[in-house]
């Protein structure tokens, strides 16, 4: 007989992986919003120097990493939580916040790991779609909150879609949603978004004790290999709460080293992101030569629209045989043919450019 599993093995989406990783071949991987820089020296040997201890477990409240981001970012440190990525918090948000009968409320097409939080829960997932721009639209969101609503979670910049809001906007909902109802801002791309100062939404944790900004070591800082995210919370609470969800050790001591280090090189994190940000103006350069269209960037990708009449998977299939890895739109819920494509080094995104220009030919002959 076959293993019995519970019922929400059943409800669990399984994540949209990007693929590649099998191949042996050298790939141009745009597939994950990676950082394409290597982790900086100086958090290399901070992990090397943390490897001779790695027979005791790692400090289990991540004590120095949130004095180090108390100090950074002028939030308490109590009310500062860490996680094994941000994905991790997310996870344990869904946890602590949602049971059966409870609805978690978020845009669509957003990041795909939203929907596990109500899977996993029993809850109710509520989604509401993206306004024209491929932007979060606030005033229907608001709308869909009810008596029910216990965790509400904006993207900003929104994956896949690339597009910003204004803080403005995002400060306006905040004043709406009732304060009982959780509200984390998922700004795991916050530093490439040049319409708003990424410190610039700390403020408006004074004025909400229910809200909590998600950033993560795992994008700018390009440490996504060792997973660690944290929340900027408005109270105590939810830090406590997704303590209490998870097990003890659950960001292991090299990513603690390494977010620590790499706190302590803002100068090199802005360098990174005026390289990234030249480069996202010059692929949509690129593709607007092609005639091709993509939506409002503020983030670390590209998001193409190819049209009605594109086969999408065939794109991909082509863009692959040329050693290009990146992400299919409709997997990451749109209902039009796209593309999530990261900015790579600038010799990486020539290369997509060439391949797509290459593959689009044959592709929109029906
Ligand atoms: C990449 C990403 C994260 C970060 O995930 P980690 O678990 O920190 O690697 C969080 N939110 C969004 C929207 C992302 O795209």
């Amino acid at each position: 007989m076959a293993i019995e599993f519970s019922e929400r093995i059943r409800r669990l989406p399984v994540y949209p992986a990007a693929g590649g990783y099998a191949q042996d071949a050298p790939l141009v991987r745009l597939a994950s919003n990676e950082s394409p820089f290597a982790p900086l020296p100086a958090v290399r040997e901070a992990i090397q120097h943390a490897l001779v201890n790695l027979n005791r477990y790692p400090d289990p409240s991540n004590s120095l990493l949130r004095r180090r981001l108390s100090d950074r970012y002028g939030v308490p440190a109590s009310r500062i939580a860490i996680g094994n990525g941000s994905c991790d918090i997310l996870l344990a948000a869904g946890e602590a916040l949602l049971e059966p009968g409870a609805e978690v409320l978020y845009a669509w097409p957003s990041f795909s790991v939203y929907p596990h939080l109500s899977a996993a829960s029993g809850a109710t997932a509520v989604t509401v779609a993206l306004d024209g721009s491929e932007r979060h639209d606030l005033e229907a969101m608001l709308s869909e909150i009810t008596v029910a609503t216990r965790l509400v979670i904006v993207c900003n910049p929104n994956n896949p879609t690339s597009t910003a809001l204004p803080l403005s906007s995002i400060a306006g909902f905040l004043a709406e949603v009732p304060s009982h109802v959780c509200v984390i801002v998922d700004e795991a791309y916050c530093e490439f978004n040049l319409l708003a100062d990424p410190d610039a939404s700390i403020a408006l944790l004074e004025r909400h004790p229910n809200l909590a900004l998600l950033r993560t070591f795992s994008k700018v800082h390009g440490l996504c290999g060792l997973r660690v995210g944290f929340a900027l919370c408005g109270s105590e609470a939810l830090p406590q709460a997704l303590d209490q969800v998870r097990q003890p050790f659950f960001c292991n001591a090299l990513a603690q080293s390494a977010a620590l280090e790499a706190l302590s090189h803002q100068d090199e994190v802005e360098e990174r992101v005026a390289r990234t940000v030249a480069e996202r103006n010059s692929l949509a350069e690129g593709l607007r030569e092609l005639g091709i269209g993509f939506a409002d960037s503020q983030a670390n990708f590209c998001w193409v629209h190819l049209g009605q009449d594109v086969d999408e998977a065939e794109i991909m299939r082509g863009l692959l045989d040329r050693g290009v890895l990146v992400r299919g739109g409709t997997a990451l819920g749109s209902e039009t043919p796209a593309l999530r494509v990261t900015y790579g080094l600038p010799e990486e995104n020539e290369r997509f450019l060439a391949a797509l220009a290459e593959v689009l030919q044959p592709a929109v002959t029906r």
